[in-house]
Formats: structure tokens, C-alpha cells, sequence
């Protein structure tokens, strides 16, 4: 079992990665794609004049203040635009995607943060009216059925609460919980970077190989920004069972097969 998430950052490239997906599920590899969408996110809320506030934890953590508008835009992105062309992508290729988000079927549960504790300008701060949330469950018996129909699921955030509000939640740590759910061996997180990168401004730098144990100074000393959640994400899925997770490039020719042949960061128990 393969769990494949791929970013939406800026130089994805999404036909190579759906030639590579397609061509694993021809020859019978049962696997699960979750992609992101923050590029195109970010790209519509500010037309609509309501761009985005990333804000940090006052664990260090970056994230999107997801206010109901932002909830509205988000949908509109990730299940709208960036799920349907995936979709398409291997529609066209004969391969029969079927795209969902973590509301249908509950498939991602969990619940609703509410307020988020920041710190601004060196500032602790309280922001109330968020609606993301963290995943608790995962629910695969929608997914076992699809994957057992012959289907790729194509699977994006939101998730769903506990009472069932829709509520933002982080791509790389709901594959990284899918793929402990679904047992799957391999956890591939793809995204515009050849992996876990010594010096972000180095792309020669990829640290190749990283045991579980070194997670939290990687964390740390490491990775920057968003790359903190696929560390975390890692992590969070080594400690649940998965056998490996890598860190890959989405922007070259079979992104896929080269992250499974351990082109990247590998990660392992
Ligand atoms: P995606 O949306 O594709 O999943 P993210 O934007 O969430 O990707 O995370 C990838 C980004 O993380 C890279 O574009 C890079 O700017 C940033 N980053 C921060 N620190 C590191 C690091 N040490 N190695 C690689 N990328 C890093």
C-alpha cells in the first residue's frame, strides 16, 4: 500500500507525477494520492481581496488562520480547482480517479482548534474564530472500497469535525495519519524541493538518509516554515507503523519512481 502526497506549491508538476501514478496503478499497485493547494490558495484569496494570514505557533509552528472566508476560498481551491484537474489529469490517461475531501465519507476526522495561540512581532496572541482543526481518525472504509473497486482515490482537505463542520487541516500530517490507517508501507511526500535540505537555499544539500530518532533535531535545526508539518508528518506516521516515508521532488520526470527508488530524503524506523 502507497500513500502519495503532493504539494501545491509553486513548479509542481502534476502531468509527470500522474504519467508516474497512473503507470504504478496499471501494474496493480494499490495506492491512495493526497495533494495540497496552498499556491493556488493564496493566489485566489488575494484576488478576492482576502489574502492570507500565515501565522506561527508559539511552538514554532507555521500555519494558514483559516476565518470562515478563508474556509470558503480554501474549498473552492482544494475541492473545487486543484481536485477536479487532478482528477482529469487521470481521466485522461485511463485510470479512474475519484476525487474526495476529508468531509465525504468522514474520511478525515477530528476537531475544531477554535482559537489558535500565536506569536506576532514577538508577541503572544490569542486568535479566536479559526476553523482548522486536528485530524483524530481516519475513517478507510470508503477508501478500501474504492481501492477494491479498482479506483485511485484523489483525496484533498478539509476534514470533518466530530460535528461534522468542515475544518482545515494540514495535507502532510493527513496523509501521514492515512497512510498509519491503511497500513501502507511507503509514505511519499512530494513537493517542490529534492527533500529535507541541509541549507534551504542549497538544493545540492538533500540529507539522504534519516533515522526516527533524528526527527526532532531535524525539526529543530532543520527545517524551516511548512517543512516542519512533512517532518512532523513523518514522524507521526513512522511511530504508527509506516515503513518508510520520503521526502521527494514534484517538479521532475517520474517523480514517483525515483522518490520509491529513494531519490530524496528517506526516513525510516
Ligand atoms: P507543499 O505545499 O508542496 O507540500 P510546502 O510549501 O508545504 O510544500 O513545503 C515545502 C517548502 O518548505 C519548500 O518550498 C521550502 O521553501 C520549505 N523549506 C523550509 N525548510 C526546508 C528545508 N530544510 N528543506 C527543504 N525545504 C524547506
Amino acid at each position: 500500500m502507497l500513500v502519495i502526497k503532493v504539494g501545491g506549491s509553486a513548479g509542481i508538476d502534476y502531468d509527470k507525477l500522474a504519467d508516474d501514478v497512473a503507470a504504478l496503478v496499471r501494474d496493480g499497485v494499490r495506492c491512495v494520492l493526497v495533494h495540497g493547494g496552498s499556491s493556488l490558495t493564496n493566489e485566489v484569496a488575494t484576488k478576492l481581496g482576502h489574502p492570507p494570514r500565515m501565522v506561527t505557533s508559539v511552538s514554532g509552528i507555521e500555519s494558514r488562520y483559516t476565518d470562515d472566508k478563508t474556509l470558503e476560498i480554501f474549498e473552492m481551491v482544494y475541492c473545487g480547482a486543484m481536485n477536479k484537474q487532478i482528477v482529469e489529469r487521470f481521466q485522461r490517461r485511463g485510470v479512474n480517479a475519484v476525487g474526495l475531501s476529508g468531509i465525504d465519507g468522514r474520511i478525515f476526522e477530528g476537531v475544531v482548534k477554535g482559537t489558535l495561540k500565536i506569536v506576532e512581532n514577538g508577541k503572544r496572541k490569542v486568535l479566536r474564530g479559526d476553523r482548522s482543526g486536528k485530524i483524530e481518525r481516519v475513517n478507510t472504509d470508503l477508501i478500501e472500497r474504492l481501492l477494491d473497486g479498482g479506483y485511485l482515490p484523489v483525496l484533498t482537505p478539509p476534514a470533518v469535525s466530530r460535528d461534522g463542520e468542515a475544518m482545515n487541516v494540514d495535507g502532510d500530517r493527513a496523509a501521514a495519519m492515512l497512510g498509519a490507517a491503511l497500513g501502507a508501507d511507503t509514505v511519499l511526500f512530494l513537493s517542490n524541493v529534492p527533500g529535507l535540505l541541509r541549507d534551504v537555499d542549497d538544493e545540492t544539500s538533500v540529507i539522504r538518509e534519516l533515522r526516527v530518532g533524528d526527527l526532532e533535531s531535524a525539526m529543530r535545526d532543520v527545517a524551516k516554515g511548512r517543512m516542519k508539518k512533512k517532518v512532523m508528518g513523518a514522524g507521526e506516521a513512522i511511530a504508527a507503523g509506516v515503513g518508510r516515508c520520503v521526502f521527494g521532488d514534484a517538479r521532475i520526470d517520474r517523480p514517483v519512481r525515483r522518490a520509491l527508488d529513494g531519490e530524496g530524503t528517506v526516513i525510516t524506523p
